[in-house]
């Protein structure tokens, strides 16, 4: 019997004692493929239906727990997506409410409210620089940005996952002006996976504040929704009080670049104690890095020894 067979049986002999038991459960590249505990007891019928028409279906063990032909990735018996059949909460959840594409509106690629193929096509900021994020020319992966060769910033390191360009200009705006939820989740997620491999992960994750004037105009910060599912995911605290914005400033993206640094100065105060050495700061789009690096200012005057800033996107 080949490693494949095998892996498919314990499938099986998993789904039947699945209280007890873990389903080790597969995305392969091809988003048309399913997880396994999406059939299992509470499968949606449009998608057995769509499944049983391109005749997908293998076989049935029991009542509905049904196992795909050809479920696994050709490359590798192993598998690249793995989830617990035993999380009541997010298998209902996924049941009634299954992952959306919220550009195109396809059924999601692994737990993402997004397609495989809209994700296939984010504009991912790999070659930037490792201190401000700064999108750099290919090939020049190791080295600083100019800017900051000539002056490091505040803050020691930027992960800004994705460059501020369309689709992802839209999901930023329909977080911010919109109060789509759903954005925040995606991008948190997105942000999540990209530091799940990282085993220096900082202690606790402070989302940029807002003035309060600012927080109650628009009902939400959208710093704290896109850090909520990291924070969950990589099961860092956040640090929602120690930090607040003391002076109302005019909203960055309304003033030219030089004039951003002088808008933000003195703009936030450490108002306890920072219960942590190593610390991340979120926003959710970084253009200048003004607002970060006066944050980190603020922060590091603080005694924090070690701040890096995360983010969605650069611009
Ligand atoms: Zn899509
Ligand atoms: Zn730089």
């Amino acid at each position: 019997m080949c490693a494949k067979q095998k892996i498919i049986e314990r499938h099986c002999k998993q789904a039947l004692n699945f209280v007890q038991t873990p389903i080790v459960t597969y995305t392969a590249p091809n988003r048309d493929w399913r997880l396994i505990d999406s059939y299992f007891f509470f499968f949606s019928l449009h998608r057995l239906l769509r499944d049983i028409i391109s005749a997908k279906l293998q076989y049935v063990v029991g009542i509905g727990v049904i196992s795909i032909k050809n479920q696994l990735p050709t490359t590798t018996c192993q598998p690249n997506h793995v989830l617990s059949a035993n999380n009541w909460p997010n298998i209902i959840q996924q049941w009634l409410y299954p992952p959306t594409c919220l550009l195109c509106e396809n059924p999601g690629y692994r737990h993402y409210d997004l397609c495989f193929d809209c994700h296939d096509a984010l504009p991912f900021n790999n070659n930037a620089c490792p201190c401000c994020g700064l999108s750099l020319p290919p090939h020049n992966t190791e080295q600083l940005c100019g800017q900051c060769l000539a002056k490091h910033p505040s803050f020691d390191s930027t992960l800004a996952l994705l460059s501020y360009q369309e689709p992802v200009r839209h999901l930023v705006r329909s977080l911010k002006y919109k109060s789509n939820y759903a954005s925040a989740r995606l991008l948190g997620s997105l942000i999540a996976d990209k530091l799940s491999t990282r085993t220096d992960l900082p202690q606790l994750i402070i989302p940029v504040p807002l003035h309060p004037s600012r927080y109650r105009e628009r009902g939400f910060n959208q710093a704290i929704e896109i850090a909520r599912p990291i924070s969950k995911a990589l099961k860092i605290p956040l640090g929602l009080n120690q930090c607040v914005r003391i002076r109302k400033t005019t909203a960055q993206s309304e003033l030219p670049a030089r004039q951003r640094a002088k808008n933000i100065k003195r703009a936030f105060e450490v108002r306890m104690k920072i219960p942590a050495n190593h610390i991340a700061i979120l926003d959710d789009v970084v253009t200048t890095s003004a607002t970060v690096a006066e944050l980190a200012k603020t922060i590091r005057a603080s005694g924090v020894l070690k701040i890096e800033v995360w983010a969605c996107a650069r611009a």
